[in-house]
């Protein structure tokens, strides 16, 4: 006889904490059991930690010290140097997605939530009456009615139900914690370089009294380049002070389509269902929103009078991250390889005629104008957009 548990979550990122907010909320007590292979927040975690203001704090009560500062400006660099400095309205934030990530845990702990830290799922079975079995690394096992995988994505859990794939699109990132800088506190910087990031971007985000700089390259370009020797490169050129407190290696899914992310009685979410911006990079708000509706979706099928029921949720929770996001992010994945076939002189050309604008004069709407016109070939690529 296995321990049981009405919800079993597996990863304690921002997918599988929001997943766990949402299903213990209510009247009803709920046996739910949280399980990472670690306690991410002892450990550095592989994120630049940016986000944009108003969807994070659409996506959950923002707590004063989850935010190590605020960001109100994007400096955009193109290939030969010129720089184009946009303020935004609504900003963003770097956050501390260690204190974020602990406090959630905390707080699912005094709801009754059940954790075990330091345990590594390998498995999860097909469902028998019922119930599925989540097999740890030390042969031990737990059992209950519904599973969310929130383990990022290169767990491959669900290999029983064909319920796992290697993301099509996976691409491999690479950052360093650094100090000696005196970047401005209030602005990110993003790089367009097919020299120090192919098919991707670099970045430099302010983080306290250090940065973290890093790049993400296009999965094309995976095995072809030595993604180390280009942050290093990158660094050489633009950050010679900067004095590297430690580098960090991380991989984003960044293919967004309609892969399957729920069946009866288990759901994928965050990373783990690719749901992260396919352009942008970012993920974390979107694990949050897709964690919110796992834990919720999660519910509705410990609810459920039968298989048909359970079916019938795991359709609606596709359809319900599709109409939040999903969607759109299918369309940015239709256009993401316009953008990589951008040549430099192309973003030359662009930055140059905005960085004659002044501050005030720098919309997005005048960006996206601009960068349509000296971009003849970002427009034929937008052409899926209409
Ligand atoms: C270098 C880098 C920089 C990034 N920068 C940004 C950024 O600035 N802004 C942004 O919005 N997004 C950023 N992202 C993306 C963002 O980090 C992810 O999209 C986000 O973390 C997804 O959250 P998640 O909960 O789905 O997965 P994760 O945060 O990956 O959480 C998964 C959890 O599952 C646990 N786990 C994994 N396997 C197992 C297992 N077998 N058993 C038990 N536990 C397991 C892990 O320990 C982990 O704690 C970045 C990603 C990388 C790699």
């Amino acid at each position: 006889m296995q321990e049981y548990y009405d919800i079993i979550i597996i990863g304690a990122g921002p997918a599988g904490l929001s997943a766990g907010l949402h299903a213990s909320n209510g009247t009803t007590r709920r046996a739910i059991l949280l399980i990472d292979k670690i306690a991410p927040w002892e450990h550095t975690i592989q994120c630049a930690e940016a986000v944009g203001r108003r969807g994070f704090e659409e996506a959950i009560a923002v707590r004063p010290n989850w935010v190590r500062q605020g960001i109100g400006k994007a400096s955009f660099h193109a290939p030969d140097g010129v720089e184009v400095i946009y303020t935004d309205k609504n900003g963003g934030y770097i956050i501390d997605r260690a204190a974020m990530q602990r406090d959630i845990a905390d707080d699912l702990a005094r709801r009754g939530v059940t954790s075990r830290f330091g345990c590594a799922v390998t498995r999860v079975s097909g469902m028998k009456n019922f119930r599925r079995i989540v097999g740890f690394a030390d042969g031990s096992a737990v059992c209950g009615r519904v599973v969310i995988d929130a383990a990022g994505p290169i767990a491959g859990l669900g290999r029983e139900d064909s319920f796992t794939r290697k993301p099509p699109d996976l691409e491999p990132a690479y950052f360093a914690l650094a100090e000696g800088l005196s970047l401005p506190a209030d602005t990110v910087h993003i790089y367009m370089s097919r020299e120090f990031a192919p098919g991707g971007y670099a970045w430099a985000f302010p983080r306290g009294k250090s940065a973290n700089i890093g790049i993400v390259i296009g999965s094309a370009f995976k095995g072809k380049v030595n993604i180390r020797r280009l942050l290093d490169a990158f660094l050489q050129h633009h950050f010679r002070e900067a004095s590297i407190i430690k580098y960090y290696a991380g991989t984003i899914p960044c293919a967004a389509g309609r892969a399957k992310m729920a069946l009866p009685g288990f759901l994928k979410a965050g990373d783990a269902a690719s749901t992260v911006n396919p352009i942008s990079r970012s993920g974390i708000t979107e694990a949050l929103v897709c964690g919110e509706l796992a834990g919720s979706h999660a519910v509705r099928m410990l609810e459920a009078s039968g298989e048909r029921e359970m079916q019938k949720i795991a359709v609606a929770y596709e359809a319900a991250w599709r109409k939040k996001r999903g969607r759109r992010h299918e369309k940015l994945s239709r256009v993401k390889p316009a953008f990589a076939d951008v040549p430099d002189e192309d973003y030359n050309a662009a930055t140059a005629a905005l960085s004659g604008l002044g501050p005030d004069k720098l919309t997005m709407f005048r960006i996206f104008k601009a960068a349509l016109g000296r971009f003849p070939r970002l427009l034929w690529g937008l052409r899926h957009m209409v």
